[in-house]
């Protein structure tokens, strides 16, 4: 296992932050290693099997929280408002839908970010998460510091404090499997001696968008986890890749092993998706079909905020689900940014948030997350498509 491991993450590994003095990296990972896992495979292996009900279109997913956590905004009132909104979604949509609602929230681990430049607007090396710089913006605050990790850690241990008991009813965990130092430092044997590791940060990883090189780092390491994880795919993802996605991370064929979340854009979903889900189908894998109608739908309003609209968010859910209907496949779940606070990021909904209401309170350290109000409006219309 150690030589695979070993072999996994010596591949590129994209998005890794520069840090400036390798030894201090190594000591704060070793350090890292002497603590205690996040997350117990007892409650990981109860995941799979409510993921497997997922596939069989049992159960439905639904995931979310905010794009980034901060240390600073790990606050009780933050967190219970979050998984409070979460759990309001998850009633209306188990009313409409007659099945239960398999909850996993975006906490207690999301807080590392892919960025797609290396330089932000002001010339400064960007903003990576909190579990790698900090975002204020001077060329200090940026400079990766490893010791932050052990400030994700804490902070992941708190939320899950608050959270409860791992035990069912309680919402499952998850982020990006981005930071591969701080995965790897949490990596838990199989208790039964199987050779396979379960990743003790969360519940279920996801590789993202930016890091999804079939040959890179990341799925070679999201091949040997027992957790289940998803894969991020937008609209560049071709039909071979996406079989290849399924060959290589759910190789025994298990129903729910993995999660292939679409973000493919409002506009697109419905050309770009249904020869991806064809072709996966062809491959008799029983995957999670899951749709992020987030990422796809980011745009820059007028003022300069990075924004989305309700209505393109609402309508990629549907294109979404007209093509897994057209296909006879299920629409497994949603994949959401959002926050119970009364933010101001999403353009549209009920509310009308618009161009300018944007700066009344815009406070996401990375993208716009939807309102407890468009949420829950939101958890409406996906109850809208179980009811047609
Ligand atoms: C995210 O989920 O915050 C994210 C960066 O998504 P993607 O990898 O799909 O761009
Ligand atoms: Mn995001």
């Amino acid at each position: 296992m150690r030589d695979m491991l070993s072999e996994a993450l010596s591949r590129p590994a994209a998005q890794q932050p520069p840090w400036p003095d390798a030894a201090r990296a190594r000591s704060v990972s070793a350090f890292l290693v002497t603590l205690p896992p996040l997350v117990t495979p007892g409650r990981i292996r109860e995941l799979r099997w409510d993921l497997a009900r997922v596939a069989r279109g049992e159960a439905f997913l639904l995931q979310g929280g905010d794009c980034a956590e901060t240390f600073a905004g790990n606050t009780p009132e933050h967190v219970r408002g979050n998984v409070a909104t979460l759990l309001r979604m998850a009633a209306v949509l188990a009313d409409a839908a007659g099945r239960p609602v398999v909850t996993v929230g975006r906490t207690a681990g999301q807080y590392a970010k892919p960025r797609s430049q290396a330089v932000d607007g002001l010339g400064l090396p960007v903003y990576r998460g909190d579990i790698v710089n900090a975002a204020e913006p001077h060329a200090r605050a940026r400079i990766p510091d490893p010791v932050r990790m052990l400030g994700a850690y804490q902070n992941a241990r708190a939320t899950l404090d608050l959270l409860g008991p791992e035990q069912p009813g309680a919402v499952y965990t998850s982020h990006e499997a981005l930071l591969l130092d701080y995965e790897r430092a949490l990596l838990v044997p199989d208790p039964d001696g199987l050779p396979r590791l379960y990743a003790g940060s969360a519940h279920f990883l996801w590789i993202g968008e930016r890091t999804r090189q079939p040959d890179g780092a990341h799925i070679a390491f999201a091949r040997l986890l027992a957790n289940p994880v998803g894969v991020k795919i937008g609209p560049g993802t071709t039909p071979e890749q996406a079989a290849e996605y399924v060959e290589r991370l759910d190789p025994e064929a298990e129903p729910g092993r993995l999660t292939l979340i679409s973000r493919m854009g409002s506009a697109r979903v419905r050309d770009v998706l249904p020869p991806i889900v064809e072709r996966v189908t062809a491959t008799g894998h029983q995957v999670v079909w899951q749709c992020d109608p987030m990422h796809g739908n980011t745009r820059e309003s007028a003022i300069g905020y990075k924004t989305r609209h309700f209505d393109d968010i609402a309508d990629e859910i549907e294109g979404f689900w007209a093509v897994h209907r057209a296909l006879g496949t299920h629409p497994g779940g949603v994949h959401l940014e959002l926050t119970g606070d009364d933010v101001t990021e999403c353009l549209g909904g009920a509310q009308g948030i618009t161009e300018y209401g944007l700066a009344g309170r815009y406070e996401s350290a990375c993208d716009p997350r939807l309102n407890a109000g468009q949420a829950l409006e939101l958890a409406q219309r996906v109850a809208a498509l179980f009811e047609k």
